[in-house]
C-alpha cells in the first residue's frame, strides 16, 4: 500500500508518499513559512516560492505537483495524519470522520501549538482528496498503556481531573517503531522483551517498554517534561520557576516562551540548539557547551537507571533520533557506568556505527554485555504509513465473523511436582476433579490457602497437570485483598513477579516469584488462526455484546497452538465488568493483525477457588 503521510506544524507541512511495507519514499514535499512567504521543496530539489497563505491553499497548490512527480501508475491508497495529542480519547490510530475531527479539536487545549495545525492539515487534505481513507495517528497513543501510577501528578485531585492534567507522553510512534525493530534484530517478540528506548532529537524522551507496551515515559502532560531538549528545559523544580517569575515579573506567556524556546541546550549554551555545533565548541574548550553536554547525558542516564528499576529486568537500551543515532559522544557519556544494568559499551563499535534505512539497527554493546545497547534508525513517517495501512486493510476484512466462546478464569494455582509434595506430603499426586475446556487441563480436588502481606485467600483451586514453574493467577481485586502488586502477564512468564506464601495440609511454601494477573487471551488452533487471519502473539480488540453491559476489551493476546481449543479467557473482574452471561455475543473491532471475530460468552468457571 502507498500511504500519503502528512505532518502539519503551525507554519510547516511535510508530506511523503511511503510504501507501507518497505518504508521506501516515492515522493516527498516540504513547505516552510506558511502564512508568511511560504517556500516549498519537492523531492529534495530547489526551493520554490509557494502561493498559498494557509494549509488549505498550500496543499491545493502543491499536492498536484507531488502526485505528478510520483512514479507512473503509483496509486495512493490512504492518508496518514500525524496528530500530536490524542488525550484520553484515542488509544489507537483511527479513521477520521466528523466525530473524530471534533474530538481532536476538543483536545486542542492540551496541545495548543500542535493540534490546531494538525486539524488544519486534515481539513485541507480531506478537501483535496475526499474519496480516500484518512487515518489519524497520535503521538500519545502508544503511551495510553501507562499504569495509573505513572500517569498521575501529585496535584489536587479535582483540579487535575477538571483540566485533564495527567501524564500522556509523546514520541509514541517513534518509541513503538524502534522497539519493534530492536525486537526483530534480537530475534524476539517485542512482547517478550523489556526495553528502554531513548529518542534523542530536538525533542527528547525516554520510554520504558514491557510487553510491547509503554509503562513509563519522560514527557508528561506536555512535551516539556523530562530530558534536556534543543530549546526546552525538561525537568525543573517548579519552585525555581515560581522564583524566576516573581523575581523577573514574568507573565504566563513569557514563562511559556522561556521554557519552550529559550531553555534546553540553546538556553544553557547561548549558541543554539544544534548538538553538532555544541560538541564542536565543547571540543575547543567552550565551558558552557561542555557543561550542557554533561547535563544532557546525565539526565538521560538518570532516567535509564530509574526505568530499569521500573521494569525490573532489562534486555536492551535503544538510542534513536538525530542525536541518538549520530552522536557517539552522547552515547558514550550516557552508557558510561551502565555496568550495573549489565550494559557494556563497545567503544569502537560506538565510534563507527552508522544506521540507514536499509540497515536500521546496529549493536554497540560488547559481546559480554548482558543488556544490549542498540542504535536504531527511527522513521516516524514509515510508522504512520504502517498504522494507516493497518486500518485500511482491516476495513477490507470486515465480515469474517465467527463465534468464539468466552471462559471466565477464576483464581487458581499451577504447581511443580516438588511443590505438590511439600504442600500435600511425600509422593502426593494431584487428584483430577473436573476436566477444563482446554484439552488435558483439569481442576483438582486440592486447594491451598494463599497468604499475602495483608490477608489470606482461602481454598484456592489447584489446576493440573503439574508444570515446570509454580504460578498463582489472581485478579486485580484479589491483589488488593492480598496486599500485593502483581503484573499483568502471559501465563508462564513469571520472571520478576512477586512471590507469595502457599499453605497446604502437609506444609508451607514461600514462592520467591510466580504471582500474576493473567493477561486476557484467546486460545486457538492453527486452523482458527488461519480463518481469522491472525498469528500467535497478535493483539486484538474484542467487543463483547453481553446481555449486561457492552464492553470492548483491548489488548487481547492471540495464542496459537495445535493443543488449543478456540476460546477467549478473561478473569473474574473482567467478566463482572462486562456482566458476562451465557450467550452474550461480541464483535472484534480492530486488530494489529487484522481480523474480525464474533465472541460468544459461555460462562465456564475454570477451577473456581
Ligand atoms: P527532531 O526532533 O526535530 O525530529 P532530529 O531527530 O532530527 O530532531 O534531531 C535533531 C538533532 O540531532 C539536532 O540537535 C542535531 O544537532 C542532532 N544531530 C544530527 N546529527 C548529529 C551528529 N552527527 N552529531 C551530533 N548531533 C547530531
Amino acid at each position: 500500500m502507498n500511504v500519503l503521510v502528512l505532518n502539519c506544524g503551525s507554519s510547516s507541512l511535510r508530506a511523503a508518499v511511503v510504501d507501507h511495507a518497505s518504508g521506501k519514499r516515492l515522493g516527498e514535499l516540504r513547505v516552510e513559512r506558511i502564512g508568511k512567504e511560504a517556500r516549498s521543496q519537492l523531492n529534495g530539489g530547489a526551493e520554490q516560492p509557494c502561493t498559498g497563505r494557509n494549509h488549505e491553499e498550500v496543499l491545493a497548490a502543491t499536492l498536484p505537483t507531488l502526485v505528478s512527480s510520483l512514479p507512473p501508475d503509483t496509486r495512493i491508497d490512504a492518508i496518514g495524519h500525524r496528530v500530536v495529542h490524542g488525550g484520553e480519547s484515542f488509544r489507537q490510530p483511527v479513521r477520521i470522520d466528523e466525530r473524530v475531527l471534533a474530538e481532536i479539536a476538543r483536545l486542542s487545549p492540551l496541545a495548543p501549538l500542535h493540534n490546531p495545525s494538525n486539524i488544519a492539515g486534515i481539513a485541507a487534505a480531506r478537501k483535496a482528496l475526499p474519496d480516500l481513507l484518512h487515518v489519524a495517528v497520535f503521538d500519545t497513543a502508544f503511551h495510553s498503556t501507562l499504569p495509573a501510577r505513572a500517569q498521575k501528578y501529585a496535584l489536587d485531585h479535582e483540579l487535575a481531573e477538571k483540566h485533564g492534567v495527567r501524564r500522556y507522553g509523546f514520541h509514541g510512534t517513534s518509541h513503538g517503531y524502534v522497539a519493534s525493530l530492536a525486537a526483530k534484530h534480537l530475534g524476539a517478540k517485542v512482547r517478550d522483551l523489556s526495553l528502554i528506548t531513548c529518542h534523542l532529537g530536538n525533542g527528547a524522551s525516554v520510554c520504558a517498554i514491557e510487553y510491547g507496551r509503554s509503562i513509563e515515559t519522560s514527557m508528561g502532560m506536555t512535551p516539556l517534561e523530562g530530558l534536556v531538549m534543543g530549546t526546552r528545559a525538561g525537568d525543573v523544580d517548579v519552585g525555581a520557576l515560581l522564583h524566576i517569575a516573581r523575581a523577573e515579573g514574568l507573565g504566563i506567556a513569557e514563562l511559556d516562551e522561556l521554557l519552550n524556546r529559550k531553555s534546553g541546550l540553546a538556553g544553557m549554551t547561548g549558541v543554539g540548539n544544534d548538538m553538532r555545533d555544541i560538541e564542536e565548541r565543547a571540543s575547543k574548550g567552550d565551558e558552557r557547551c561542555r557543561q550542557a553536554i554533561h547535563v544532557f547525558c546525565h539526565r538521560v542516564r538518570k532516567y535509564i537507571g530509574a526505568y530499569a528499576a521500573v521494569l525490573g529486568r532489562l534486555d536492551a537500551i535503544v538510542f534513536t533520533a538525530g542525536i541518538g543515532q549520530n552522536s557517539a559522544l552522547v552515547r558514550h557519556h550516557v552508557a558510561h557506568n551502565l555496568g550495573i544494568l549489565g550494559a557494556d559499551l563497545d567503544e569502537d563499535a560506538n565510534r563507527v556505527v552508522r544506521v540507514t534505512a536499509d540497515a536500521p539497527v546496529a549493536r554497540i554493546s560488547s559481546d559480554r554485555s548482558r543488556t544490549q545497547l542498540l542504535v536504531v534508525a527511527t522513521d516516524e513517517e514509515h510508522a504512520i504509513a504502517q498504522e494507516a495501512a493497518g486500518i485500511a486493510q482491516n476495513r477490507d476484512k470486515v465480515g469474517q465473523a465467527r463465534a468464539i466462546p468466552v471462559a471466565v478464569s477464576a483464581r487458581h494455582i499451577h504447581l511443580r511436582p516438588d511443590t505438590v509434595e511439600k504442600l500435600f506430603g511425600q509422593g502426593h499426586k494431584l487428584t483430577p476433579l473436573k476436566d477444563l475446556s482446554q484439552p488435558g487441563q483439569y481442576a483438582c480436588e486440592e486447594t491451598l490457602d494463599v497468604v499475602g502481606p495483608k490477608r489470606t485467600l482461602k481454598a484456592v483451586r489447584v489446576l493440573g497437570p503439574v508444570r515446570g514453574a509454580d504460578q498463582v493467577e489472581v485478579s486485580r481485586t484479589d491483589e488488593f485483598f492480598l496486599g500485593i502488586d502483581a503484573p499483568v502477564r502471559d501465563s508462564g512468564d513469571v520472571r520478576g513477579t512477586p512471590g507469595i506464601t502457599l499453605v497446604g495440609p502437609a506444609g508451607t511454601v514461600t514462592l520467591s516469584q510466580g504471582v500474576i494477573c493473567a493477561r486476557r487471551h484467546i486460545h486457538m488452533a492453527p486452523e482458527d488462526a488461519q480463518h481469522f487471519e491472525v498469528a500467535d502473539g497478535d493483539v486484538v480488540e474484542v467487543a463483547i455484546d453481553s446481555a449486561g453491559r457492552d464492553l470492548v476489551f483491548r489488548d487481547v493476546l492471540i495464542r496459537v497452538s495445535p493443543k488449543f481449543r478456540l476460546e477467549m479467557h478473561v478473569d473474574t473482574d473482567e467478566a463482572n465488568a462486562a456482566e458476562l452471561v451465557p450467550g452474550a455475543e461480541g464483535m472484534l473491532e480492530k486488530t494489529q493483525g487484522s481480523a474480525s471475530l464474533v465472541v460468544r460468552s459461555t460462562r465456564d468457571d475454570r477451577g473456581v477457588g
